[in-house]
């Protein structure tokens, strides 16, 4: 089974994303995460993808599909696995396919996580206090929420085309919000 999440930055994703991946037992993928990871170490990529994160910008499509192909191939992904930022442009997405194609898989649903910009900026600013992520200024936060917008929402038009897409409502507390999930996955699955 693999899974796509979709969403604005402080949507709940990677929330939603772990509880999901406990109740399936399958691995939760976050980008950001693998990012994050990359820019911890001494080198010029990391520099490089530190300039990225640190500004908001979309990291490259090549490095990321490297990353995500690499990951995917591990022995923990051959169940499937649920993606949690990723993928974040149209380029993404259609390698997402191939990739999933050459393995003999498919995607088999996209969930997107609805939040008004207000209750987004609201949640991030918290995050930043909490967590102090360099990427959660304010400057950085409405960067990623305009990103969001025009390099990520067109994905959401590429999956409802394709009839994968489901919508969720995500203002709700986590639990409400999760329980949506598990209604609406159960219901998919169980009208196909
Ligand atoms: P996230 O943890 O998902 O909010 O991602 C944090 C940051 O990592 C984003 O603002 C981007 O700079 C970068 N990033 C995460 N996933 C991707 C992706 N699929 N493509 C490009 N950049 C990404």
């Amino acid at each position: 089974m693999h899974i796509v999440f979709i969403g604005p930055p402080g949507a709940g994703k990677g929330t939603q994303c772990k509880r999901l991946a406990a109740a399936l037992g399958i691995p939760q993928l976050s980008t950001g995460e693998m990012l994050r990871n990359v820019k911890q170490q001494d080198s010029a990529l990391a520099r490089w993808v530190g300039s990225h994160l640190d500004t908001g910008e979309l990291a490259p499509d090549h490095l990321v599909m490297r990353i995500v192909a690499s990951r995917l191939a591990e022995a923990d992904c051959r169940q499937g696995c649920l993606l949690d930022g990723f993928p974040r442009t149209l380029v993404q997405a259609q390698s997402l396919d191939e990739l999933l194609q050459q393995r003999g898989q498919q995607l088999d649903r996209v969930l997107e996580l609805r939040v008004p910009p207000d209750i987004l900026k609201e949640r991030l600013l918290k995050r930043a206090e909490l967590e102090r992520r360099g990427d959660d200024t304010f400057a950085t936060i409405l960067a990623r929420l305009q990103i969001y917008e025009t390099q990520t929402a067109p994905l959401l038009d590429y999956y409802r085309e394709r009839n994968l897409l489901t919508t969720i409502d995500g203002t709700g507390s986590p639990e409400q919000v999760f329980e949506t999930i598990r209604r609406l996955l159960t219901q998919h699955c169980s009208d196909h």
